[in-house]
């Protein structure tokens, strides 16, 4: 199962099937649209935009 590296949460929008099975699927099926997604949470994700966004403004 699918889950965020950062916080540990389920993430939503993969499906939860074997290797094999996901390999007949097409991409955009196995992720959703976002950076990191597969990767991260929705939350987490947001948190290092912001992380960036301040730091670029900052300068
Ligand atoms: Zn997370």
């Amino acid at each position: 199962m699918a889950k965020c590296s950062k916080c540990g949460i389920r993430l939503n929008g993969i499906p939860k099937k074997r290797v094999v099975e996901l390999s007949k699927l097409s991409k955009s099926m196995k992720k959703i649209s976002r950076i990191f997604s597969g990767t991260l949470c929705h939350r987490c994700v947001a948190e290092i935009i912001k992380a960036n966004v301040r730091r670029e403004a900052a300068i």
